[in-house]
């Protein structure tokens, strides 16, 4: 019953997790599941490593919890100092927190806050994107575009505004070249800043990678820069939501070291403590650090469970393991093996119009008719068969439908731990399309 949650414990009945091996989740009833998609991104490591696990002992053992009203921590002080060792130009602080919806509304407030703080109050607007998620709390539901999840909360959301996605599968036309497409959709943010009043706008937020919209979606090589450039130009915050798609899930510690695009802010959780603890983090420069530090002096943000001695040696142990441990290599290698399996197995597949994704996070979308790229009637639920199918088959992948401008779409994200081997490669690819078969068969 999943701890009571509201809701699903009525519709459904799920199996009782007991136990992790590696790559494996295992039920009361001793089956075995492939976890394809990390749950949501989360299981990096997969479900036992050793050293997270050793590290939490000893974390234990010397202290649980400090208050960061009074304290800081040493292994708090060591991620950050790692974190930043390891991000793009010009990221020099770190705020942590307790997971990605925390990490997303900290870094709307800090972008308020510095605004006041330089003397220009006027900015307190944010752009986002249609095709987004960035949290499920008030403020980064406000900025994610997924118009199901806001549509019921739509009084209490703040006024952000949204440009297109960049979606190349569904959007660039057919005369257009890659880099006119990411032009195009790129200069919609400069439109829609000189819409809003240029002094009007602090921050625009995207992922670099979109996760769990419609399944691994990279913006086209270029775009990002061009993001830069223009938020440049006009005094506006970038803020890159790494939640998902960060802590190397991509093969690079944050995905935008691939775009070569260095942001006022990251935002990161999900694979930062790789689901042994609850962790996320905001990651900003000096520039606004400073601007802060020599006028209110603080940050006017916080929770009781900020910097978490526990959480932040989990997340220490989950770097060392991934830096050290030559994971980003194994990622990039893993991820292509996984996108060729894909290709291979379903790259013809009358309903698969695209597989994508950058290294092990990849996505694929599922098609009524791959000429037009027509999506299926939402009534036949194809997402959720998938999952359904996949799981009682053994594993465990992520599904998505929604509708992004006005169309549907079924999606599914697979995001499995970098440990994966070619073998279990080989089963995830066999289970998800023996699964898709027979969920389209219905
Ligand atoms: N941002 C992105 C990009 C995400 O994918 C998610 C979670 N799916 C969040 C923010 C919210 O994170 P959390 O669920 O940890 O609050």
């Amino acid at each position: 019953m999943a701890g009571h949650i509201f809701g699903r414990s009525s519709k459904a009945t799920l199996p009782t997790a007991v136990r992790g091996d590696g790559c494996y989740l295992i039920d009361a009833d001793g089956k075995r599941y492939l976890d394809g998609s990390g749950g949501a991104a989360v299981s990096c490591l997969g479900h036992s490593n050793a050293a997270v696990r050793a590290a939490l002992h000893a974390q234990i053992d010397q202290v649980a919890f400090a208050h960061t009203g009074f304290f800081t921590s040493e292994p708090a002080e060591r991620l950050a100092d790692r974190l930043v060792a390891n991000a793009p130009d010009g990221i020099d602080r770190v705020y942590l927190v307790s997971g990605g919806s925390e990490a997303v509304e900290a870094a709307i407030k800090l972008a308020r806050q510095y605004f006041l703080e330089i003397g220009q109050p006027d900015r307190h607007r944010v752009i986002a994107r249609r095709q987004s998620y960035h949290g499920n709390t008030l403020g980064a539901l406000a900025a994610g575009g997924n118009a199901w999840r806001r549509a019921q909360f739509a009084p209490l959301l703040a006024d952000t505004t949204h440009i297109s996605p960049c979606y190349e599968y569904r959007d660039r036309r057919e005369d257009e070249t890659v880099e006119a497409y990411g032009r195009r959709v790129a200069n919609e943010l400069e439109t829609e800043i000189l819409r809003l009043g240029e002094g009007t706008v602090m921050a625009f937020i995207a992922e670099p990678v979109v996760g769990a919209t419609n399944g691994a979606v990279p913006a086209v090589p270029g775009y990002l820069r061009l993001i830069r450039e223009i938020c440049d130009r006009y005094g506006v915050l970038l803020i890159l939501d790494e939640v998902m798609c960060g802590m190397g899930r991509t093969g690079h510690l944050f995905a935008c070291l691939e775009d070569e695009v260095a942001p006022d802010m990251i935002t990161i959780a999900k694979g930062l403590g790789a689901g042994y603890q609850p962790i996320g983090a905001l990651l900003t420069t000096k520039a606004i650090y400073d601007a802060i530090a020599s006028g209110t002096g603080f940050f006017q943000h916080g929770h009781t469970y900020m910097g978490h001695p526990l959480a932040a040696s989990a997340a220490n142990a989950v770097l060392d393991e991934i830096l050290d441990q030559g994971l980003l290599g194994r990622v990039q290698a893993q991820g292509s093996k996984l996108q060729s399996a894909l290709q291979s197995a379903l790259g013809q597949h009358a309903h698969v119009g695209d597989i994508r994704g950058r290294g092990l996070f990849r996505g694929i979308e599922l098609v009524a008719d791959r000429e037009t790229k027509a999506p299926f009637d939402p009534s036949r639920s194809i997402a959720a068969r998938i999952k359904k199918e996949a799981f009682a088959a053994g594993l465990i992948c992520y599904p998505m439908s929604g509708t992004i401008d006005g169309q549907h779409g079924d999606h599914v994200l697979l995001a499995p731990p970098f440990i994966i081997s070619d073998d279990q490669i080989g089963e995830l690819v066999d289970k998800l399309s023996g699964a898709i078969d027979r969920a389209i068969a219905v």
